[in-house]
């Protein structure tokens, strides 16, 4: 009975595991791509252009938030910061860190530091 308890727990972190890193950002990939092939479409609206070329649109979110000055202009500014060391080490450019530096936080760190709290939570609760 046991065994097929921790059976029953594998296959859900599996998962949940699959469902937070694998098919939502894929879905998100596949819905940002079909958005940003119509950008007329969608021309009141932010789009992949204003990540790309800056954004001629008024901004939703208070400036402490998505404000270059704010958070966001922050988060951004580490990125960059983390992306010149990645950049320096590896005789990459600014730009190649700087992706470097998205895809190692966003898609390595984020996704293994969740896994690992979910397998944490999972452990911890099974003395219940
Ligand atoms: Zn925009």
């Amino acid at each position: 009975m046991k065994k097929s308890a921790d059976n029953s727990t594998s296959l859900k972190v599996v998962l949940y595991t699959l469902t937070t890193t694998v098919f939502v950002p894929a879905s998100g990939i596949v819905l940002a791509r079909r958005w940003g092939v119509d950008a007329d479409l969608n021309a009141g609206q932010c789009a992949r252009s204003c990540h790309d070329t800056g954004c001629p649109h008024d901004p939703v979110l208070p400036d402490f938030v998505a404000g270059n000055s704010g958070y966001f202009g922050d988060v951004i500014g580490w990125l960059y910061s983390f992306g010149d060391v990645i950049a320096a080490a590896g005789g990459l450019t600014r730009a190649e860190g700087y992706g470097a530096a998205n895809l190692l936080i966003f898609c390595v760190a984020v996704p293994a530091l969740h896994a690992l709290l979910v397998g944490l939570s999972l452990r911890l609760c099974r003395g219940r």
